[in-house]
């Protein structure tokens, strides 16, 4: 079975809470890197092949800088991930903009940055040739339909928002071929949190045989296919990391088969991941505040749902594992809670741990993506710090927690004064 590991020590870990209090994020930059690197290897048969790192599964700038150190672009989807890639230093085809329901000044920034602009829907092609006109190249997201099942984070294709059926494509191209746009690229995005290789496969075939179909229909040519994110990552200790080697070959092959064969390579293949990028290599460090005994057993952290919300949301799993008792049974059942008013906001429910006390430290597993990010403020429960863990051991802080004057720093309280109740 493969195991829960941690990049850092108990001894470690409480000497970086002597600097920065509980709860924060840590990610691990030695694993990132390497697992960047991995990645870019399997695709490596592919001339052209590129990451864009899903800024929304880890909005945070150092963690973008150190992606585009190994060769990866950002995939955008707001104006603020937008701004946050310029900020960070990409420009130009390094960004990917794949959003959905688009504000016009959304568009009007990737088309300053000159971003690759991936639309959603046949009615944007109208609405960003007005707003900011067309650019060079275009990509469409297909959604395929009934073609396609779906699971259970993004649901089936049918009933997902995004995306345009095959008529729409075909049509959509055509509009663009007969505008002058000569670049073109094709966009599907159905999986998300998804172990099985297979998966991937098809989903390149289906895109693959699309490719073929339009560039003969509409005699234009593609040049990259962007195959986007939804690779899982083994949450449970018990799951086993997707095998990588095994759906890249299984794309290849489709590729050879129907790009080459078909006469459409080169094909550029764009990806768009983010939780498999630095979903494992985050963690949630918290501290347990209160053990309450009444129906059931609680352990309260001084973490809640405020800074990861996927097991309240999802009902997702989160590895925990309580710092100095690794070794100790895990004979003792709790719900791990936070503390909003809110009975959902568990980060664990019936799981089985040490016996616990109040001063243990906790850590939260894989919380490199979607984690910090779903962050919010509901009862007044602030965002916490970010760390990053360098290769060479040190820890710098990547984003400060907020504070009480951030959270108040949108109100006017001189103005409340002056506010008269009749
Ligand atoms: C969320 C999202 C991604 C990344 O998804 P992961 O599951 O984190 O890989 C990529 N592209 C788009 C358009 C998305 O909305």
């Amino acid at each position: 079975m493969p195991e829960k590991r941690l990049p850092f020590t108990k001894k470690q870990i409480l000497e970086i809470i002597e600097k920065y209090p509980t709860p924060f994020h840590i990610y691990d930059e030695k694993a990132i890197r390497k697992n960047a690197r991995e990645f870019k290897k399997a695709f490596a048969w592919n001339k052209g092949f590129k990451e864009y790192f899903a800024v929304k599964a880890c909005p945070n700038p150092y963690i973008m800088k150190i992606l585009q150190a190994e060769g990866f672009g950002a995939d955008c989807s707001s104006l603020a991930e937008l701004v946050m890639s310029e900020k960070t230093g990409f420009s130009g085809e390094e960004i990917m903009f794949s959003s959905n329901d688009t504000p016009a000044e959304d568009f009007v920034k990737a088309r300053k940055l000159k971003a690759t602009i991936n639309l959603d829907d046949f009615s944007h092609i109208a609405y960003l040739e007005k707003i900011a006109g067309l650019p060079e190249m275009i990509c469409f997201r297909y959604n395929p339909g009934p073609l396609k099942k779906g699971n259970v984070i993004i649901g089936h294709p049918e009933e997902s928002k995004y995306g345009f059926t095959r008529d729409q494509l075909f049509e959509g191209y055509r509009i663009c071929r007969d505008k002058g746009i000569k670049r073109f690229g094709i966009h599907i995005f159905v999986a998300s949190n998804e172990l099985d290789p297979n998966y991937f496969v098809e989903t390149a075939d289906i895109l693959f045989r699309l490719i073929a179909e339009v560039s003969h229909a509409l005699n234009i040519r593609f040049e990259f296919a962007n195959l986007s994110g939804g690779i899982g990552i083994p949450y449970r200790p018990e799951q086993n990391r997707i095998d990588l080697t095994a759906m890249s070959r299984g794309i290849k092959e489709k590729y050879e088969n129907i790009i080459v064969g078909g006469g459409f390579a080169p094909l550029k293949i764009f990806t768009e991941c983010g939780r498999y990028i630095t979903g494992p290599y985050g963690y949630l460090v918290s501290k347990v505040l209160h053990i309450k005994d009444t129906y059931k057993q609680f352990a309260g952290l001084d973490a809640c749902m405020a800074n990861l919300m996927r097991p309240a949301i999802y009902g997702a799993y989160h590895h925990i594992t309580v710092l100095g008792k690794e070794k100790q049974p895990p004979n003792f059942m709790y719900d791990v809670t936070g503390s909003l008013c809110e009975n959902n906001d568990k980060f664990a429910i019936d799981r089985m741990l040490p016996k616990l006390t109040p001063g243990d430290t906790v850590v939260i597993h894989d919380t490199g993506a979607h984690g910090f990010a779903m962050g919010f403020n509901y009862n007044g429960k602030l965002r916490s710090a970010e760390l990053l863990l360098r290769e060479d051991g040190s820890v710098v802080q990547i984003r400060r927690a907020e504070t009480l004057k951030d959270y108040f720093a949108t109100l006017d309280f001189k103005e409340l004064k002056k506010f008269k109740i009749k």
